[in-house]
């Protein structure tokens, strides 16, 4: 469903991507682990392209994007806005809008950007505040919310859309452990009616438990990926059993 080629990035000279190339698969659960600073969240934001890649291409569904002599032109632009109808993009820090209840917030997206009609927009909405268990909290305003709570409201917002691929860029590192647990269940319930997710994580247990497959990235490229449990285990690479040594 979601095919990453060769995607390149420098920051000021410095070398960020050094050529990433993914391929998911529909319904796949990957959970992307590394160093702070080796360009997890710039990878991410290469896919939808809120950070336009030097080089490289992205297919998601019908729709492909590729970038070539580091020229972002109009056409890229045209692109990327139809590719990202088919991405859900989830942030550390929940980027709800205050002003909005949250109903409000679910139902903005596809009655600004999709037109659809208020109360169908509406009826999906609450079908998916219920989803997240939040239908209790619908004419709140986010700042009464807890942070699990805003995190659910944020991928309810992002599920509105209809995506086939969900980015979650540290979904539950500004969280509690509780909270932490409330919103892995809802990505694990996702999971199970077979949405597409890639998300990048410090939660250790969770990409073991969760995913059907771990990235471990390190000095701007993919050091190595696999099944979880043989990955955490019984790591292949120096660089990728040194960093699981740190964390213990
Ligand atoms: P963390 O685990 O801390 O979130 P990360 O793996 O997500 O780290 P990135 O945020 O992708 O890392 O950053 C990778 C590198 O690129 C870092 O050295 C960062 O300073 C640099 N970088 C990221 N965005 C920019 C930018 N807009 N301008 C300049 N440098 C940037
Ligand atoms: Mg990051």
């Amino acid at each position: 469903v979601l095919r990453a080629s060769d995607i390149t990035k420098s920051f000021g000279g410095s070398p960020i991507l050094k050529g990433i190339s993914l391929d998911v698969e529909r319904g796949e659960l990957i959970s992307i682990i590394g160093p702070s600073g080796c360009g997890k969240s710039t990878f991410l934001r290469c896919l939808n392209f809120l950070e336009h890649p030097d080089a490289g291409s992205v297919h998601i569904e019908n729709v492909s994007v590729a970038c070539t002599g580091g020229h972002w032109t109009r056409n890229n632009e045209a692109q990327a806005h139809k590719l990202r109808q088919h991405v859900g993009m989830v942030f550390q820090s929940f980027n709800l809008f205050p002003h909005r209840t949250v109903l409000d917030n679910v139902m903005m997206a596809p009655v600004h950007v999709k037109r659809m009609a208020p109360d169908a927009a509406e009826s999906i909405a609450k079908e998916l505040l219920e989803k997240v268990g939040l239908a209790h909290a619908m004419q709140r305003f986010p700042d009464s919310l807890s942070g699990g709570q805003k995190q659910r409201a944020a991928i309810a917002r992002a599920l509105a859309m209809k995506p086939s691929v969900m980015l979650y860029d540290e979904p539950t590192s500004a969280l509690d452990p509780e909270l932490s647990e409330e919103v892995l269940t809802v990505m694990r319930a996702l999971d199970e009616e077979g949405m597409t997710q890639l998300i990048v994580t410090h939660d250790m247990r969770f990409a073991q438990a969760a995913s059907d497959r771990v990235l471990y990235f390190e000095g701007g490229e993919i050091v190595e990926s696999g099944d979880p449990d043989l990955m955490f285990a019984n790591p292949q690479d120096g660089r990728t059993r040194r960093f699981l040594r740190t964390l213990i």
